[in-house]
């Protein structure tokens, strides 16, 4: 299929396989086949939740093969993959000399829509960031809607949308650095790129093709759109040309190049004072810098200084990131289980002032433990260890802070709950991924709350 020229591209009638089946494979594949494609999904897993979907996708005429990817999907005339999948494997070579073209679920939904689309993508901060912007931009006639990585496939929205016809629609993405590996015309409105730091090392050879994944993101803008992008982060400045008439700068230090600008601890635009930073409703430098990026888009958008300074003294945070959960017996216990790399493990333990109990753990996704050292020396009165990636993080951080090794995060509560004192802080940061002992980042947000609960009423 020739898929150059976006508007002469048409799906009727073609074969389309799409390679996952996790809730962007089941948008796509509902989404082409309402668009008259012959849709075949292709999954290597057989969990039970994939078998569900496969049953509901077969009766309106979805072909599905699970357990492996045979050569049926070599006789397609389009390839749609999810995020999770790797394009190393074999098949998508064969696929490649075949000719086949391949492309992102979020590319492929981006072909029938001609609404803006706001793109957000970086490290860290991505979902906080795109809910500010959601609040900061709910006024009429946007109609917003967050899509993305979080909950609902930007291809189910679009489905959504071709069926009821909205007269207006404002599309927030969530997009990671994955779903931006396989972009053709794929074009923002405004792209937020919020930081570079390492992640994702496990999957990608080096920090200069994880940047170059994720600038992909505005490689189609033209000079009508916006790249909106944090001046304060090393890599991003290198890379983006900020005299460039489409880039706005964002920065938590003082600037003259951005539109909103730290003076005197307070939040300022065009010579006045929007709001102080001790009234900001989330913690920490980080959530300065989410809350400016979020600040400059919705301005872009024309969103009213009033509306957002309103979101920015309201707005409450989201579930699993720096979420406080109880104090028992004068210790405060923070939910942090969304920190899965090493930057988001650095930016909670500087927003405590208290000494700290940090709970790090889990599946290794190839951070340097020992970049903690100094921090942890600082602010951590003991670290507590548990779960596949434990041996790693007792060898890099060695006998230079005090290490507790637990079995699981029951007994990590129940060592901190012993050991802390009043006014201490004990904080669940866990630095890698959640899928040695959990299912995903919120069941061990949850799991951990709810031990925090039982502890509180024993
Ligand atoms: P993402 O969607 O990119 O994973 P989240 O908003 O869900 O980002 O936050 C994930 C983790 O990163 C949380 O632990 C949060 O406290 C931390 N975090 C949020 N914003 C930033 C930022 N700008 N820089 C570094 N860490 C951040």
């Amino acid at each position: 299929m020739n898929i150059e020229t976006k508007n002469q591209i048409n799906i009727n009638d073609s074969k389309v396989a799409i390679l996952g089946l996790g809730k962007s494979g089941e948008g796509a594949a509902r989404l082409a086949n309402y668009l008259g494609a012959n849709v075949i999904v292709s999954d290597n897993n057989t969990n039970d939740q994939i078998k569900n979907i496969s049953k509901d996708l077969e009766l309106i005429g979805i072909e599905v093969e699970l357990g492996q990817h045979t050569k049926k999907i070599l006789n397609a005339d389009l390839w749609i993959i999810s995020p999770g999948i790797s394009q190393e494997e074999q098949i998508f070579h064969k696929a490649k000399s075949n000719g086949i073209p391949i492309i992102s679920e979020i590319e492929f939904a981006s072909w029938y829509t001609t609404n803006p689309i706001i793109s957000v993508t970086g490290s860290n901060g991505k979902t906080t960031t795109v809910n500010l912007i959601f609040q900061m931009c709910n006024f009429k006639p946007m109609n917003p809607i967050l899509v993305g990585n979080i909950g609902t496939s930007f291809s189910s929205v679009i489905l959504d949308d071709l069926k009821n016809k909205p007269n207006n629609r404002l599309y927030i993405l969530e997009v990671s650095s994955f779903q931006m590996e396989a972009i053709v015309h794929f074009k923002p409105y405004i792209s937020l790129l919020l930081n570079i730091t390492p992640d994702h090392l496990d999957r990608y050879p080096s920090m200069t093709e994880y940047a170059h994944a994720k600038l992909n993101m505005i490689k189609n803008q033209t000079d009508k759109d916006h790249i909106v992008y944090n001046i304060d982060d090393e890599i991003l400045k290198k890379r983006i040309d900020g005299n460039q008439s489409n880039s706005q700068g964002f920065s938590i230090a003082e600037n003259d190049q951005t539109i909103f600008y730290i003076k005197n601890s307070k939040i300022c635009k065009n010579n006045s004072e929007l709001i102080c930073i001790e009234e900001l409703n989330l913690p920490g430098k980080h959530n300065l810098a989410n809350s400016l990026a979020a600040a400059t888009v919705a301005s872009l958008m024309g969103a009213r200084d009033t509306q957002i300074s309103k979101v920015l003294k309201t707005f409450t945070g989201v579930e699993h990131r720096l979420e406080f959960v109880s104090s028992v017996s004068g210790v405060s216990y923070y939910n942090d289980s969304k920190a899965t790399n090493l930057e988001s493990v650095k930016v909670a333990i500087n927003s405590f002032e208290n000494k700290i109990y940090l709970i790090l753990g889990g599946k290794d996704k190839g951070g340097d433990f020992e970049e903690l050292i100094p921090l942890l020396k600082e602010k951590v009165k003991n670290v507590i260890i548990f779960g596949e990636a434990t041996e790693k993080i007792s060898l890099a951080l060695r006998d230079a802070v005090r290490l507790k090794q637990v079995k699981n995060l029951k007994d990590a509560v129940e060592f901190c709950h012993l050991e802390a004192t009043p006014g201490d802080t004990v904080l669940l940061s866990p630095g890698c991924a959640s899928f040695d002992q959990f299912a995903n980042y919120e069941e061990r947000g949850q799991i951990f709350k709810e031990f925090v609960n039982n502890i509180a009423t024993a």
